[in-house]
């Protein structure tokens, strides 16, 4: 993979992130400032099916969804068009893309699981990981990583795990939420009826296995950013992890960039997010990379 491209904020593609391209069911392009180009996301939850409700969430779930479940054929079709279509910059020809650099647009960085929900709670999600790893490797993409952006909540079920195999010799990253050190404000921020403690135990038990990269959502609630208390007890959650034997590539701590559900969570300053990233690397050794 080449070097990292600078990302502007000010390019269309990076502000809009729709999951919807034309009249594609599953498959859409960003510009992603956290994949450093173009990635192509796989809608695995059309139906908007997730676990958590964070305050913070973008998905609009007053419209309904767009299908039921994932036809494998359909995903298959519609992503082997999408990356062609990309590689051979068609998506120039989209107003929202015309200022982005062509080796920028025409650079697949990653293809990724993500979406309007969770991906792990689909039944066949090993079978969409095989789909895209095949189309991957026709398409000649030794380069494009396969990555899965999950709240870690199903990363214990058993096709997940398959799932994840096959991730692991296909150049896959696990991008995995953690956005609190407690149950309390887990349930405050996430709105799970998931236990924290499980979804810390997938934490562990995936990191165990392959290196994982540790997704945050700081964010202000009623005008507070995180409490000290709190931010002391994320980073021992990642201390846990490290003594446990997993392996954490990086941190990426970002805040909320489009509108929210509940308008009292809100964004931190660039400066206050930054502080936190600097106090996560400061206390886990741990890469920090901030998103503002
Ligand atoms: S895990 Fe993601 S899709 Fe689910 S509620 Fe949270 S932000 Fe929304």
């Amino acid at each position: 993979m080449p070097p990292e491209p600078a990302i502007s904020n000010h390019w269309a593609s990076v502000r809009d992130h729709a999951r919807v391209f034309g009249e594609l069911i599953y498959v859409y392009p960003v510009i992603s400032r956290r994949s450093a180009g173009l990635s192509i996301g796989v809608n695995l939850n059309p139906d908007k099916r997730c676990n958590f409700d964070c305050i913070y969430c973008e998905v609009d779930r007053k419209l309904p969804g767009r299908a039921t479940h994932v036809d494998p054929i359909q995903l298959r079709e519609e992503l082997m068009w999408l990356l062609q279509y990309a590689r051979t910059g068609g998506l120039l020809e989209d107003p929202k893309f015309r200022d982005v650099p062509r080796e920028i647009v025409t650079t697949i960085r990653d293809i990724a699981f993500s979406g309007d929900g969770e991906p792990t709670m689909i039944p066949n999600f090993a079978e969409c990981v095989a789909i895209a790893a095949d189309v991957k490797r026709n398409e000649g993409l030794d380069q494009t990583k396969l990555v899965l952006i999950t709240d870690a909540a199903g990363l214990d079920k058993v096709d997940v795990r398959c799932g994840l195999e096959i991730m692991d010799t296909n150049q896959g990253e696990i991008w995995a939420k953690l956005d609190a050190g407690t149950e309390a404000y887990f349930k405050q921020v996430n709105r799970s009826f998931v236990r924290f403690d499980r979804i810390l135990r997938n934490l562990l038990q995936t990191a165990q296995v392959r290196p994982i990269i540790i997704q945050s959502l700081f964010l202000k609630v009623h005008g507070s950013p995180m409490p000290d208390a709190e931010l002391i007890a994320y980073c021992q959650r990642l201390n846990e992890i490290l003594t446990g034997g997993g392996r954490i590539r990086e941190v990426h701590a970002y805040t909320v960039a489009r509108p929210t559900p509940e308008t009292w969570a809100t964004r931190l300053e660039p400066q206050e997010l930054q502080a936190i990233a600097a106090h996560i690397q400061s206390e886990t050794g741990l890469k920090t990379r901030a998103f503002p």
